[in-house]
Formats: structure tokens, C-alpha cells, sequence
């Protein structure tokens, strides 16, 4: 048996699998696949409303927010989001290599004010203490900082529009929305495979001047107020990872919602951490008390430096996939989202133990 602890893509829960294999032989009852079928069918504008409907209900998104299903991945969101928002400054919270890139784009249309970073630490905490300037158009942050293994653990208060980059930590916790003018993210971290992003937007912040920007870039090309029928059909939508983004949160919420996944996730990740800090031939990465529900980073501990390769040997003969760790970070990083099972977790804790009786 194989424990999956891909970074992203990663596992997923096997029920939306299944459906997803069944809907590519025959789409709801009309014969023919779903990679097969127009988007316009009635069929399909059923599951992308009851997919915005899942996003709604899940984290419990108020009146006045769109949610839209594009194409691009999180890294075009880097450049849509202050093409959208940016007039004179935007300012950026530094806390990896993700968070990075984000503000390096928004560089390049326009100034940016980097308010805080974790740079001088390879990103190993998450800066605390800073001010948030009052004339910047937005503020950026990373909720969960996938290579490094820190997570922003709170829905901060902002006295300018929020934006986040929560791709891989969305629908891990309960969110509270309201805190935020924008969310975006890669599905193909918690929600879904890769080729659909998701985007959660505060209709009231998109105050440029309609067709000022690309039709693609703009976001309010994507919702439709007259017709919701067109909402994120704009263009033709990708309708597979659609619909396996539409099956997991299915499986969200039929596991107790975001709450069910959150008790779950805390239960795992206190689980490794807790070898880590027991074991002595490990050490973890991040500092403890911005450590990630979601990427867990550890590397042999002082004077074990040598038995890195051995154990990742040893761990991958005992089925363990994908926890070599980013290479700007090393040792390992086990990622252990929504749908990677306790027992995984508890396979890996099993050979962390037997490891260092092996070496006692
Ligand atoms: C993976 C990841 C990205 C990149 O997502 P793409 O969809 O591949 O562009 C951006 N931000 C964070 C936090 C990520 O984990």
C-alpha cells in the first residue's frame, strides 16, 4: 500500500475518483462523457451552480462575494489580482517563495511595498508586529506557505482590502470570509486536481473603468448578474477538474464540512509533529507556533545529517511517496492535506519509530 504525501497535486479523497471515472463514461444518465459533452447542457450548468453552491455553504461566504472557477492556475491570479485592484501601491507580506512571486508581479505594474519578510530565516516563521500601510490598494498574503511549512493561523483584520493566496490550506479550517475582499488558489491542493483556480471576490472592490482591462483579466467578465447560467462560462470552462473539485467538496461535506476537515487536520498534524519533537534523530523546520496544518518540514536532527538518504530508503520501501523535501528547505516534508488519511500519517510516525530503533 502507498501513503501519498505529494505536495501538489496530491491525494484525493477516492469517492470523487470514482465518481470522476464514472461521469468520463457517462455524464449523469445521458450516454455520453463528460469530456464529451457541450458545457451549455443542462446537465453541466447543474453542477457549476451546485459547485458554487458547495463553496458558499462550505465556508459560509456572505452576500456581495462572487465565487469563480478559472483557468491559469494561482500564478496568473499573481498578475489578475493587481491588474484588477492596483491604482497606486499594494503592499505584500513576504513569507516564501509563492508570496514572492506574487509580489514580484505586482512590481511590475505598479509599486509595491513589501510590509514584512522571513527572508532573512529561509521563511522558516511568519512575521508578526508589522503595520499595514493605510494608502496601499490592498494587502497580499499567503495563508500557507506550501515549502516552508508555516501557515498564518488567523483571519487578520486589515484596514485596506485583504487579499490571499490560500491554495493550499483552503477549506482546511473554517475561514471567516468577511475579513477578506479576495481569495484565490490552485484547486489542485485541497480541492480538486490541477487546471481549475479558484477565485473568491467582494464584488464592491472591482471599481475600474469596464473595459480598461484585457476581457480575460477583468474578473466581472466571469459572473453574470442577468444570467447566471454564463457564470465562469465566459469562455469554455475545464470541466474535468471541475467536476472533481465538485465531487471533493461533495466528500467535505459529507465528512462534517470544513469543521469535520479542520478537527481531522489538527489530529494529524499534532500527530507528526509530535514524533518529530519526541524523536531525537528528527528535527522540524518551522518554528512551533506558525508551524502548517497542511506541510509538515523536517530534517535529521544534529550529528544524524548522515542518515538522510537511509531513511528515505527505508521510508520508501515502506510505501511512503513524495516526502522528499522542496530543495531550498531539504530533509523532508510530508504533506498531509484533506484527503491524506490518519493512517498515513500514523505509516509514517511507525517508521519514524522503527527507524530509530534501528539505530539506537
Ligand atoms: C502551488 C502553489 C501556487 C502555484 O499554483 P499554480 O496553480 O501551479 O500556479 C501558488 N501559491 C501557493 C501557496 C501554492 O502552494
Amino acid at each position: 500500500m502507498k501513503h501519498n504525501f505529494n505536495a501538489g497535486p496530491v491525494v484525493l479523497p477516492k469517492e470523487a475518483i470514482e465518481a470522476t471515472i464514472n461521469a468520463i463514461r457517462d455524464f449523469a444518465g445521458t450516454g455520453i462523457g463528460l469530456l464529451e459533452i457541450s458545457h451549455r447542457t443542462p446537465g453541466w450548468e447543474k453542477v457549476m451552480a451546485e459547485t458554487e453552491q458547495l463553496w458558499k455553504e462550505l465556508l459560509n461566504i456572505p452576500e456581495g462575494y462572487r465565487v469563480l472557477f478559472l483557468g491559469g492556475g494561482a500564478s496568473t491570479q499573481f498578475y489578475n489580482v493587481p491588474m484588477n485592484l492596483m491604482n497606486t501601491k499594494a503592499a505584500y507580506l513576504v513569507t516564501g517563495v509563492w508570496a514572492k512571486k506574487a509580489m514580484q508581479e505586482a512590481k511590475k505594474l505598479g509599486n509595491v511595498e513589501i510590509v514584512a519578510s522571513s527572508d532573512d530565516k529561509n521563511f522558516n516563521y511568519v512575521p508578526k508586529g508589522y503595520t499595514i500601510p493605510t494608502d496601499a490598494d490592498y494587502f497580499h498574503i499567503t495563508t500557507n506557505n506550501t515549502i516552508y511549512g508555516t501557515e498564518i493561523h488567523v483571519d487578520m483584520d486589515s484596514p485596506v482590502p485583504l487579499v490571499a493566496d490560500m491554495s493550499s490550506d483552503i477549506m482546511s479550517r473554517p475561514v471567516d470570509v468577511s475579513k477578506y475582499a479576495l481569495i484565490y488558489g490552485g484547486a489542485q491542493k485541497n480541492v480538486g486536481p490541477a487546471g481549475v483556480t479558484f477565485v473568491i471576490v467582494r464584488e464592491d472592490i472591482l471599481k475600474k473603468e469596464k473595459g480598461s482591462l484585457p476581457t480575460m483579466v477583468d474578473y466581472r467578465t466571469h459572473f453574470d448578474n442577468a444570467d447566471p447560467r454564463n457564470n465562469s462560462m465566459f469562455n469554455t470552462p475545464p470541466v474535468l477538474p471541475i467536476y472533481t473539485m465538485y465531487e471533493t467538496l461533495k466528500w467535505v461535506k459529507a465528512n462534517g464540512g470544513v469543521e469535520g476537515m479542520y478537527k481531522k487536520n489538527v489530529e494529524k498534524a499534532a500527530l507528526l509533529y509530535n514524533e518529530i519533537d519526541r524523536n531525537p534523530l528528527f528535527i522540524g523546520t518551522a518554528e512551533k507556533e506558525d508551524r502548517s496544518l497542511m506541510n509538515v518540514c523536517f530534517v535529521m536532527n544534529k550529528g544524524h545529517e548522515e542518515k538522510e538518504e537511509a531513511f528515505m530508503d527505508f521510508a520508501k520501501k515502506a510505501g511512503m511517496v513524495g516526502i522528499k523535501g522542496h530543495r531550498s528547505v531539504g530533509g523532508f516534508r510530508a504533506s498531509i492535506y484533506n484527503a491524506c488519511p490518519l493512517e498515513s500519517v500514523q505509516a509514517l510516525v511507525a517508521c519514524m519509530q522503527e527507524f530509530e530503533k534501528m539505530h539506537a
